[in-house]
């Protein structure tokens, strides 16, 4: 099988999943159209059957949140930071000069535990900026169809949290980092044993799976549907799924599957495990754009409204809270020096992309399938890095308050302070 071919990292990543899950073993048992997304029909759901959607229709609680699409109204002007955005033109020189300075790196491998991912051309290298007011800069192949993979966990939840409100989300996923891997057993295990959530947080598999599990829904076709709506709503057109990836991804699942399977014996996922683990390889199997994702992440950065289709798709305080998952846990066990090196929430996907945020000003999406160990595309990491310096597009940008003169004054231990009375 296509999926057992090692590559130095693929292999590693591989090999990586089989240990962490017989090491969870062992602790167990020691203890763009603007218009087109509001009229467009997802015409079939294949793989949610008629006989698994009634079956789920029978196990749903009977209560249903209003319809899902968004009422259209004007979008919120971007908050203007204390840093100017450069133009559009410099903006496009500085795409330009990360894909020249990144697009000769090789490390890195495609996904292999996911047989079509593999098949992806490497040398693939995409980067797309949105703007506040919905101009979109570009440079490389950012019209390259890929599978949006773990970045979908950002628009399930986006759904769940808009349906259910923040602070439900926290008590029934959990929103705390796990440091593991985005897959792993060994952290739904010592979630309960240490009577923390199991699922973890909504980014991670087992969070999202139960993020899709808890969408409400009268059936498994309506939940998918929910979601996938919700996806285009983001992205402003009709995305359509991977059905090569998604027979891929469906195929080879297992570990997945075990994780689904694990939140049922802790009671976390109360329906059909099976169906939640199918909408969410669904989700994953999306096949998006840097661009489409760039357009996905300005709604998130322009608090919930879409700015080229102006169609509000969650609220700013929604946005808000999934922008702070994605800060604590976007690029899983690897966040900490994401967050420290370039200070934006994001979101990874193994298909190669990485969605950044800049609130309030711009979200830029990179494309390169080659992933370090942690599963985090290595030129689009770079690539985003660079530009988010460049635009000085960091969070934690500290810069001395007030201009007093003796806020420029460089810190030194032999500078002797200032008096209390007189700092800024
Ligand atoms: N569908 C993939 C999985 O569940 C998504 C993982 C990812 O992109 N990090 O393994």
């Amino acid at each position: 099988m296509t999926n057992k071919a090692k590559g130095p990292s693929g292999g590693i990543m591989k090999a990586r999943f089989v240990s962490r899950f017989a090491l969870a073993s062992v602790i167990a048992s020691a203890t763009f159209s603007a218009a087109c997304h509001n009229t467009a029909q997802e015409p079939t759901t294949p793989g949610i059957g008629e006989s698994t959607a009634a079956r789920v229709q029978a196990a749903q609680p009977t209560t249903i949140s209003p319809p899902t699409m968004p009422t259209a109204v004007s979008p919120p002007a971007m908050a203007q930071g204390s840093v100017a955005m450069p133009s559009q033109a410099e903006i496009q020189r500085m795409l330009e000069a990360a894909r020249t300075k990144y697009e000769s790196v090789t490390e890195g491998k495609n996904a292999d535990y996911i047989p079509a991912l593999a098949k992806v051309d490497s040398k693939l290298f995409g980067i797309a900026v949105v703007l506040a007011n919905g101009e979109v800069v570009e440079t490389g192949d950012t019209n390259a169809p890929f599978a949006i993979e773990s970045i979908s966990k950002v628009f399930a939840l986006s759904r769940l949290i808009e349906d259910k409100g923040a602070a439900d989300v926290e008590k029934a996923i959990g929103v705390n980092a796990t440091g593991q891997p985005f897959n792993s057993v060994l952290a739904v295990e010592l979630n309960q044993m240490n009577k923390e959530h199991p699922a973890g947080n909504p980014l991670v598999n087992a969070g999202a799976i139960t993020t899709v599990a808890l969408v409400p829904a009268r059936s498994g076709a309506e939940r998918w549907d929910r979601i996938k709506k919700t996806m285009d709503a983001f992205a402003g057109r009709q995305l359509s799924v991977d059905e090569e990836v998604y027979k891929s991804e469906t195929a080879t699942n297992t570990h997945n599957r075990g994780i689904a399977y694990l939140l049922q014996s802790y009671e976390v996922i109360k329906g059909d495990p099976s169906e939640a683990l199918d909408i969410y390889t669904r989700e994953c199997s999306v096949s998006v754009t840097a661009r489409d994702l760039a357009m996905m992440g300005a709604t998130l950065a322009n608090g919930g409204t879409n700015p080229v289709t102006h169609q509000r798709i969650v609220s700013p305080d929604t946005a808000s809270h999934v922008l702070a998952m994605m800060m604590t846990g976007g690029l899983y066990e690897t966040t900490g020096t994401w967050v420290y090196r370039v200070g934006v929430p994001a979101k990874s996907g193994v298909g190669g992309g990485i969605l950044a945020v800049v609130p309030g000003k711009y979200a830029i999406a990179a494309f390169s399938p080659p992933l370090d160990k942690a599963g985090n595309s290595v030129r689009a990491q770079r690539a985003i890095e660079s530009i988010v310096q460049d635009t000085s597009g960091s969070l934690f940008a500290a810069r001395p308050m007030g201009g007093s003169p003796t806020a420029t004054k460089p810190a030194s231990g032999t500078t002797p302070r200032k008096p209390a009375t007189q700092a800024p």
